[in-house]
């Protein structure tokens, strides 16, 4: 079976995200960035599907500017075999990443497309689900359990208040959720073995897709401060500060 697996190149999670000034966006000069940590999920699966044997080929592809490269890197690093970089510095937003990897499917012909559930930069929980329907395959998203049989994979979700079991046929997309594994560290002779492996650059226009942004950001702003708590002694007076103080009782 061959596996794409969809790499985002996002602000380190660890980083305390700073709005710009002018309110267009987040700072991300000189920031820490790192693969989205839903992505790293997704590539343990294919290196786990690659080792059992279930996988033979398993890509990684990131869309961005040229340091996505550094992404891809990390992937083939933790196991996966070659990279597909289509280098862009527009803004992308999930469509046209969709539209892109529904591009490089038509070219590669993956059994399966593994994405992580979510960007933690745009938390858009979009693409996965738009690139099943633009590929009309089945999708079995916010996986926590992925089995193979039959030419069938049967994909445990997490949804509310408890777990969902689909069996989709492939060609499918699958989106990880947190729980679906642990990712590994990349050891640091795997990391040498990364430097050579191939990587295929490609822009969206080599892949007949306009990355034009459909949508515009209006204003990007900071949370509002939270007020400090107070302590209280007794029930009674918790009761009386929320009837007149918080007025919600
Ligand atoms: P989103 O719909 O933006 O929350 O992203 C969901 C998933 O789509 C991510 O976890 C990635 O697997 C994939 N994805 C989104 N944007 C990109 C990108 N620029 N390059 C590679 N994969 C992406």
């Amino acid at each position: 079976m061959k596996v794409l697996v969809a790499v985002k190149r996002v602000v380190d999670f660890n980083v305390k995200i700073r709005v710009k000034s002018d309110g267009t966006g987040v700072e991300t000069g000189n920031v820490k960035m790192s693969m989205n940590p839903f992505d790293e999920i997704a590539v343990e699966e294919g290196v786990r599907m690659r080792e059992a044997g279930t996988a033979n080929e398993l890509i990684a592809v990131s869309m961005g500017p040229r340091q996505c490269q550094e992404t891809i890197r990390t992937a083939l690093a933790m196991g996966v075999d070659r990279g597909i970089l289509v280098e862009t510095d527009a803004e992308l937003e999930p469509l046209t990443v969709a539209k892109l990897l529904k591009a490089i499917t038509g070219k590669e012909s993956p059994d399966l497309v593994i994405l992580g559930k979510q960007a933690i930069d745009d938390d858009c929980n979009q693409t996965g689900q738009m690139l099943a329907a633009l590929l009309g395959w089945g999708q079995g998203t916010f996986a926590s359990g992925i089995e193979f049989g039959d030419g069938k994979v049967t994909v445990t979700r997490e949804i509310d208040g408890g777990l969902e079991t689909v069996a989709l046929t492939l060609p499918a997309v699958v989106t990880a959720d947190l729980r679906l594994n642990e990712p590994r560290y990349a050891s640091l002779p795997n990391i040498m073995k990364a430097k050579k492996k191939p990587i295929d650059t490609m822009t969206p226009e080599d892949l007949g897709v306009d990355a034009a942004p459909r949508l515009k950001t209006l204003k990007v702003e900071e949370p509002q401060d939270r007020e400090a708590g107070t302590m209280v002694e007794t029930v009674a007076e918790l009761v009386d500060k929320l009837r007149n103080e918080a007025k919600v009782i």
